[in-house]
């Protein structure tokens, strides 16, 4: 038997099939290097993703792990391959992620944070656990994706702190504020709103004004809601009756406009005014009480301001000036009272607007009635120490004037300078004409009136004035005889009278010493002031027959014009 067939034909056998095993080898292999490029890829994708990625397997192993996994669980997640969760992070990771996976690999998707510290930052981590099923529906595996939140979270909490801010300043706010959303709903109610009128701010959230406020919604709110709903701002206030007691409130609707511009809702602010309204009527009460006070007093009571323009008066000085007082408000002291008496008046008022508080008596004619009053203007100084007006008072002393005029007609002395008076004068006169008839002696009479004293009155004040009438009466009572008489006769005007003369020379040496007595300058209030006399000197020699009382003072008097005319602070001789 020939062997050579069959062993070509084993032969050739067994070339086919180390051919097809060679193609198959090399099917494998290329198989084998598409899955290892393809698993490189998904490799590098994986390590690429900015979330933890991990596979777990059914008995709780891990079998991927990505850069991301090594990074945020600071593990070594080649090492991890093959290990369990325990093995891996440990009994307190265990403990958190272990009821996630369990539930995972029974089925059920999980979703959970996680807080852990990478190179000393907390790192929130937002982690799912999705199950992983064979086709045929059972869970061969878990993946698992954490996303690193911590950005979002810090932003959360800021933004969370903020609110938190606002809602602290305005349930402390003495008001109600809210916002209301498009559909007319709150989304915001500060705590006031329980405080005030009762209404629980978290049950007001999702609810409209008209349901929570019905009856003031359809009388007042609704309208002025809709109009700022609609952009435009409203402002209005009013009143209610609220458990028995008016309310007084002011609302302001602000509408809430986006970026984009468009209105998405509405802020409101609800102010309580009950307190202010009561407190400007008790005002509003209490000035028409001080008002009816003044009004019936009988004196003048009246405000200027620093313009010196009427601001208020009572009734008084409308009758006064027999003006109705509303038609006298606002106009000038010059207007009301005249250019004449207002230059009487003026020292004092421009005196009280620097400052002081003056006092003076004047007599004046107003509404055809001719009065003496007192005045006293009292500067209205702010807190900056600037004089912001004048309150003044005029009080009208005529009656009294009257009384005190006759008194000192009856009474012989002055009552200012405890000096002789006119009528006590008169008397000695007489009497001194009558001894001269039989004494053969001069007499001389000195009249003496000051110099340019209306300036001190008007510069320093009529109370100034008065102390100079005494301190001049006081040092030319010093400078003569205690025998001699020295009166004030009016005014500024004093007389002496001298007796038993032998010359003319006598009176005017004496004269000479009356001028001498005020070289020292007077002590008015502290301040030094120059006082000088002019003198007249009527003198009657004895034999020189008799002369009539009247004519002796007029002759004097003519003298006095003369030592006035000749420059004042001198003395003339008949
Ligand atoms: P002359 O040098 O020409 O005398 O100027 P004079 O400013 O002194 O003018 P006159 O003597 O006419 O003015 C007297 C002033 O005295 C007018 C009046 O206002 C003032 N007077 C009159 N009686 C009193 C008084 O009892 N007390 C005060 N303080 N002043 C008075
Ligand atoms: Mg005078």
């Amino acid at each position: 038997m020939d062997a050579g067939p069959a062993a070509v034909a084993v032969i050739a056998g067994l070339v086919a099939l180390a051919a097809a095993l060679a193609f198959a080898i090399r099917r494998v292999m290329r198989e084998c290097e598409r899955l290892r490029v393809e698993h490189e890829r998904l490799r590098a994708v994986v390590d690429r993703v900015p979330s933890l990625v991990a596979y777990l397997d059914a008995d709780g192993r891990y079998r991927v792990t990505n850069a991301q996994f090594q990074r945020l669980l600071n593990v070594d997640g080649a090492a991890a391959i093959g290990r369990t969760v325990p093995e891996v992070l440990g009994d307190a990771g265990w403990a958190l992620i272990g009821p996630h996976l369990r539930a995972a690999l029974a089925g059920e998707a999980r979703r959970f944070e996680r807080v852990r510290e990478v190179d000393g930052r907390e790192v929130h981590l937002q982690t799912d656990y999705l199950p992983d099923r064979a086709p045929d529906g059972r869970v061969r595996g878990v993946c698992a994706l954490a996303v690193d939140v911590s950005e979002l979270k810090k932003a959360q909490l800021a933004a969370q702190r903020d609110r938190e801010q606002l809602v602290a300043i305005t349930d402390n706010l003495p008001a109600l504020v809210a916002r209301i959303d498009l559909d007319e709903r709150y989304t915001f109610a500060n705590a006031q709103f329980a405080s005030q009128i009762g209404l629980d701010p978290a049950a007001m959230i999702g609810r409209t004004v008209r349901e929570l406020r019905p009856e003031f919604y359809d009388t007042v709110l609704g309208p002025h809601v809709q109009a700022a709903l609609r952009g435009e701002a409203r402002s209005f206030e009013g009143s209610r009756v609220l458990d028995g007691r008016t309310q007084h409130y002011r609302i302001d609707y602000i509408p809430d406009r986006g970026a984009d511009g468009a209105v998405r809702g509405c802020f409101s602010l609800t102010i309580d005014l009950t307190a202010t309204r009561e407190a400007e009527r008790a005002s509003v009460r209490s000035e028409e009480r001080l008002r009816r006070i003044t009004d019936s007093l009988p004196v003048v009571i009246s405000y200027l301001d620093a313009g010196q323009r009427l601001r208020f008066a009572n009734r008084t000085l409308g009758e006064w000036f027999g003006v109705p007082v509303p038609a006298l408000i606002g106009r000038t002291m010059a207007e009301i009272v005249g250019p004449a008496l207002y230059a009487e008046r003026r020292p004092y008022i421009e005196r009280a607007l620097a400052g002081e508080r003056v006092e003076f008596e004047m007599e004046a004619e107003a509404g055809g009635v001719r009065r003496v009053t007192q005045t006293t203007i009292v500067p209205d100084i702010d807190e900056q120490g600037r004089v912001c007006g004048l309150y003044s008072l005029n009080t009208d002393v005529t009656p009294l004037k009257t009384v005190e005029r006759r008194l000192q007609a009856l009474a012989r002395s002055d009552p200012l300078t405890g000096l002789p008076n006119r009528l006590h004068y008169d008397e000695r006169l007489a009497e001194a004409l009558a001894r001269q008839q039989r004494s053969g002696n001069g007499l001389a009479l000195m009249f003496l009136d000051i110099d340019r004293f209306k300036r001190v009155n008007d510069e320093l004040g009529h109370a100034a004035g008065d102390a100079v009438l005494r301190e001049f009466a006081r040092r030319l009572r010093d400078v003569v005889r205690l025998t001699d008489l020295v009166a004030r006769l009016a005014g500024d005007e004093f007389v002496v009278l001298l007796e038993g003369l032998h010359s003319d020379a006598e009176p005017q040496f004496v004269a000479r010493k009356v001028l001498a007595q005020f070289q020292a300058p007077f002590d008015v209030d502290g301040r030094a002031l120059e006082v000088t006399t002019s003198v007249g000197i009527a003198y009657h020699a004895a034999g020189a027959g008799t002369v009539a009382p009247s004519a002796l003072l007029a002759r004097a008097d003519e003298a006095l014009y003369r030592a006035k005319q000749a420059g004042r602070n001198t003395f003339r001789l008949a």
